[in-house]
This record gives C-alpha cells, structure tokens and sequence, in this order.
C-alpha cells in the first residue's frame, strides 16, 4: 500500500486508538472477503453475519458464521463462534496471551460485546454499525453504550465501519431473499 494513503481513506472509520492505515488496509482485506463469503453461506441457511479469529502475524484460526437457526441455539452468533472456536483449538479459556485478532461483517451486538470482553482477545475490526444494521434488517442488537470507550479502557482496540458500503449491501440482499428475522421484541419500535 502506498504511503501517501489521503486522510478520506480514514473518513467514516471509528477507532478508539490514532488510525493506523495498515491495520485498516488489512480489515479491509479480510472484511471484504468475508462479506463474500457470507453471501454464499447465506444461501445454506446461516445469518447474515460472519466472524474469522486471526493471530498477531496475521494467520487465520478460525472462521464461522451466524448459526443461530442452524443450531437452535440464541448464542450462536458469528463472533461467539469464532471466539469458541478458538479457545477450543488452542485449549484455552482465554485468549490474551496470543494477543488475537477478531474481524467481524457488522459490529458486536450486545452479547458479543460481552462475549468479547471476558475472551481476551485484543482488537475487533467490524463492517456495519449497528444502526445500519437495525435499519436494515429490523434485528435488535441490544444497549451499548459508550463500548468503544469501555473497551479503549481494557486495553482493546476497535476499529468500525470497514467495508461498510459493501457490508450495508450484503444485508439488504439478505432481507431480500426474505430469510429468518429473529429478534426480541423492543418497545420503541413504531
Ligand atoms: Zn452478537
């Protein structure tokens, strides 16, 4: 990647840290690719959400979608699958001592937010925010507030809204091909 990389390649990027225009080129990578993936995956039923784990040289661990409807399980959501995933493969129940990457199509709903926070791992790169996320499908995604931050103060770093054109269309192509909504119901809705 060229080093005169122009400040509108960090426009629309949240980061709880000074963007650093490597780790955004390489979620990129990673982000678009999934989102690629997923569309497939989608196809054979799973949500339309995908997660991959990667190692701080920059190796894959591990790789899954959403399987909620799949399982029949509420907690099967991309990144709790990823994060399970890998603490079984590397026989561990936390992951701060591999210092691990978690690369995500939307941003963490409330449970993976959670999920995340007591695995360890280091740093989340996610596509589409939340809101977006709501407006698109309907899916709740929970209360938030201030995660960014909250993380920044557990030595985690996030960086948003990579790929989030492309992610934003992967949705809505989700909600077109009329596939399973799943989600509580909230009061604010109209
Ligand atoms: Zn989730």
């Amino acid at each position: 990647m060229a080093d005169n990389i122009s400040r509108e390649t960090f426009s629309g990027i949240v980061s709880n840290e000074t963007p650093d225009k490597n780790k955004i080129a390489e979620a990129s990578r990673i982000i678009a690719a999934l989102q690629h993936e997923l569309e497939e995956l989608a196809e054979l039923g799973s949500g339309p959400f995908a997660a991959a784990i990667y190692d701080a040289e920059g190796n894959l661990v591990v790789k899954m979608p959403n399987t909620v409807t799949l399982d029949n399980c509420s907690h099967n959501h991309a990144e709790m699958n990823v994060i399970k995933a890998a603490e079984e493969k590397l026989s561990t129940y936390d992951l701060s001592p591999f210092h691990l990457k978690l690369y995500s199509t939307s941003e963490p709903c409330l449970m993976c937010m959670g999920g995340i926070m007591w695995s360890g791992i280091k740093e989340v790169y996610y596509g589409v925010p939340t809101e977006s996320v709501e407006e698109i499908t309907g899916f709740d995604e929970g209360y938030k507030p201030g995660w960014v931050e909250e993380f920044k103060k557990r030595g985690i770093v996030v960086y948003g809204n990579i790929e989030r054109e492309l992610g934003e269309q992967v949705l809505r192509n989700y909600v077109a091909k009329g596939k399973i909504i799943y989600k509580p119901a909230r009061q604010d809705e109209q």
